[in-house]
């Protein structure tokens, strides 16, 4: 199992009075599964997130990422296991404005010491599975919103992660783009990274392609029966006598 939680609780405190976002939550992901949480706004599905991404830390329970837990790492461990291990994905795409999309792409691979030529054959990769390669030397903001987004997917690909976390990555996206940004994401799980994203887009999920859970009500529900199309029966007629 690539991603495991178990009996997470996560509770924000208002004063005293304690507020109960995850109660008991265990849901795991396997290595090349590709899954969608859905759930109305404030149900928790960034709470969620950020817990297994450690920017937050759960109340009680435990993380295993490919059999690592990440809360128990000191600083140094913590932000190699960040680059090598996970990317993110965030609504507002969170580029770096100052720097062209090339070098907004290439961050994380210039963190992590990587050399020059292997970064720039990466960097190109990525562009061209991303279809963003006329776009690198450009500035964030010459580009349009899909454009951004594809751009802070090849960021967060680009380091080959094993799990990439995407947190409504469509969500300030039209239709169109962000079913886009679904089957690109779907490529990219194709491709040996497994995904998780949350959307309140139900329009998304339909045909999706992966696993659908459910954030309400403090818990995480597998709900893939409602979303998948559905499998028909074929019946084959056996009597060849007649
Ligand atoms: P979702 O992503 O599903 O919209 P969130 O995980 O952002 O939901 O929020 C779940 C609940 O936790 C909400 O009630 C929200 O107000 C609360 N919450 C989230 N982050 C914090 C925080 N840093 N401090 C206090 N409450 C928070
Ligand atoms: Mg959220």
């Amino acid at each position: 199992m690539l991603l495991e939680l178990k009996d997470i609780n996560k509770s924000y405190f208002q004063g005293k009075q304690e507020m109960p976002v995850l109660k008991n939550v265990n849901f795991s992901v396997e290595e090349g599964e590709y899954v969608a949480i859905m759930g109305p706004s404030g149900s928790g599905k960034s709470t969620l997130l950020n817990v297994v991404s450690t920017i937050d830390h759960p109340t009680s329970g435990n993380v295993s990422i490919d059999g690592q837990d990440p809360h128990k790492m000191n600083d140094d461990e913590l932000a190699h296991f960040r680059r090598s291990t996970l990317g993110f994905v965030f609504q507002d795409f969170n580029l770096i404005h100052t720097l062209t999309v090339g070098e907004n792409i290439i961050l994380p691979l210039t963190l992590e010491g990587i050399h020059v030529p292997e970064i720039k054959k990466r960097t190109e990769e990525v562009a061209k599975m991303l279809g963003i390669e006329q776009l690198l030397s450009k500035r964030t903001f010459e580009i349009s919103g899909g454009q951004a987004q594809r751009t802070a997917v090849a960021r967060a690909v680009v380091t080959n992660p094993s799990l990439l976390l995407a947190d409504e990555p469509t969500g300030n996206l039209d239709v169109e783009t962000g079913k886009a940004i679904v089957e690109l994401l779907h490529n990219i799980c194709e491709s040996g990274s497994s995904v998780v994203m949350t959307t309140h887009n139900l329009q998304l999920l339909k045909d999706y392609p992966g696993r659908v859970y459910r954030c309400a009500d403090h818990q995480i529900v597998d709900v893939t029966d409602e979303y998948m199309p559905r499998q028909r029966t074929i019946e084959i007629d056996l009597n060849i006598d007649n």
